[in-house]
């Protein structure tokens, strides 16, 4: 039977299977290998924490590009949101464990289907380590030795894991100290009057106060990074139609003076940046990240109000610090963790914690990446890295493009991995719309892959 291999099982790999299911009209057999995290639920609604919410409103986290309804619609079902009024649900920003529960109930209706379709969906819990061309589609091996022989393979691998701290020489290990922000750090608290030095003031290091807000935390926590930029919070969004601007820095000029939010001017860019992005040259892709990714990063993905309430509530009473700089060292000091601290003019100065928690993200040169599976593709020649290394090079059906430049007639890819293709390509909003074309893509169904063009217009609603 025509078999599709799907190798990742969070949102897009589910996304993308549950969107064969329900388009395929012929008899296919869909086999989504998973690993490291939930299946249906990957890394960010793999947490059973209560404190971590979505960063985007209920009423834009539907996982249907044709049902911009489908998650509230679903919400509507659990006995908790039945009577909640239309307006509010929309906007709430709900538990991402809830959200998971969503993802779940969404495959198991087309994953198990009470009824019989063509489209056979399976969940295969192994680690894809490589993939191989056989004719005309490729073999996918797994570390358990099994192999999945497919005519198309679509990677859907997600966030890649943090990587090593740019300026460790070798792994550092300390009982102290968490690499991984979503391993069991909160399982293994050390007491609740120790400080905390959290590395990265991001939308990680946030989750990490917020569980340690809800534990009680009694001690300082320092978060420590470049810019030393939190995230802004959510705000209500103005009428702002006259978009894109000829001149953004008008139109934040403009937006000041109103009284109104200038994270307006990028809301607003958001259906524009992924093709501002590619019309970049490389050149001009590495000045943004350099100089204004940071500050782009805080300004585009906010947190919830109420979440960036208590972070500076915290901030004003000395309870979180943030210190700007570059982790230049990690040491031990008696059962604790100094972190050192280089400032822009080269000062150093230490923090220290009874635990210390690696926030900074995924590894930043994908050709570094310790994947198995990328160290084989990229081997053979099936990928190649995108020209800023921050993940796989695709063309515009996300076919991948392999080391010599010819795009790939079995391998596709979305999500994460295409950052330096797309720029924005992380948030349920952008894969909701990959999951659904690279489906028809792959199903050939040319009308429907018209049909979805109207589709997109919900891919930006903010
Ligand atoms: C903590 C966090 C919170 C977030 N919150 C939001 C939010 O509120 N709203 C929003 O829109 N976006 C949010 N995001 C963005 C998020 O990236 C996307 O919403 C989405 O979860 C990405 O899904 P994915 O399937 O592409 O990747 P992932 O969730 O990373 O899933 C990939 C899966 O593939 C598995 N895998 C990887 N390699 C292999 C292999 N070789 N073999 C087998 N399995 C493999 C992984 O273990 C994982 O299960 C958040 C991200 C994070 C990290």
């Amino acid at each position: 039977m025509e078999t599709v291999a799907i190798v990742g099982g969070g949102f897009s790999g589910t996304a993308a299977a549950v969107n064969l299911a329900r388009l395929g009209r012929r008899p296919l057999r869909v086999a989504v290998v998973n690993r490291g995290h939930p299946p249906g639920r990957g890394v960010a609604y793999g947490t059973r924490r209560p404190e971590h919410l979505l960063n985007v409103a209920a009423r834009n986290m539907s996982a249907l590009p044709d049902h911009p309804n489908h998650f509230v619609d679903w919400l509507r079902t659990r006995a908790e949101y039945a009577d909640v009024p239309d307006p509010a649900l929309r906007e709430t920003f709900l538990p991402r464990r809830v959200y998971g529960d969503y993802l779940r109930a969404l495959a198991m209706g087309y994953f198990a289907p009470v009824d019989p379709r063509p489209v056979r969906v399976d969940v295969v819990e192994d680690e894809a380590v490589d993939v191989a061309p056989v004719g005309a589609g490729g073999r996918v091996h797994l570390a358990g030795g099994n192999t999945v022989t497919a005519d198309r393979v679509l990677l859907a691998t997600g966030n890649r894991p943090p990587g090593p701290l740019p300026s460790a020489a070798e792994p550092f290990a300390h009982r102290a100290y968490h690499p991984d922000p979503w391993g069991d750090w909160a399982d293994r608290l050390p007491d609740p009057g120790e400080d905390v030095v959290l590395l990265g003031t991001g939308l990680t290091a946030v989750d990490v106060f917020l569980t340690l807000a809800a534990a009680g935390w009694r001690g300082t926590v320092h978060a420590v990074s470049r810019n030393g930029l939190l995230p802004l919070s959510h705000f209500r969004g103005v009428e702002y139609p006259d978009f894109p601007p000829p001149d953004p820095e008008r139109h934040c000029g403009l937006l000041r003076a109103r009284g109104a939010n200038p994270a307006i001017a990028v809301d607003r860019l958001r259906p524009h940046t992924q093709r501002i992005w590619q019309a970049f040259s490389a050149e001009e892709k590495r000045e943004f990240c350099s100089r204004y990714a940071g500050r782009w990063n805080v300004t585009r993905h906010r947190v919830p109000e109420a979440v960036h309430a208590r972070v500076a509530e915290a901030v004003a009473a000395g309870t979180f610090r943030v210190v700007t700089g570059r982790v230049c060292g990690l040491a031990d000091a008696g059962g604790r963790v100094r972190v050192t601290v280089e400032a822009d003019g080269g000062a150093r100065t230490a923090v220290e914690g009874g635990l210390v928690v690696n926030c900074t993200g995924p590894e930043a040169r994908f050709s570094a990446s310790d994947s198995p599976l990328f160290r084989n593709l990229l081997a053979r020649g099936l990928a190649r890295a995108d020209a800023l290394d921050m993940g796989l090079e695709v063309d515009g059906d996300f076919a991948v493009v392999g080391r010599d430049g010819r795009r790939s007639g079995f391998l596709y890819a979305i999500g994460p991995l295409l950052r330096g293709t797309l720029w924005e390509t992380t948030a349920v909003p952008e894969l909701r719309g990959q999951a659904m074309r690279v489906a028809q893509t792959i199903l050939g169904d040319r009308e429907a892959r018209l049909a979805s063009a109207s589709a997109d217009v919900i891919e930006y609603c903010i």
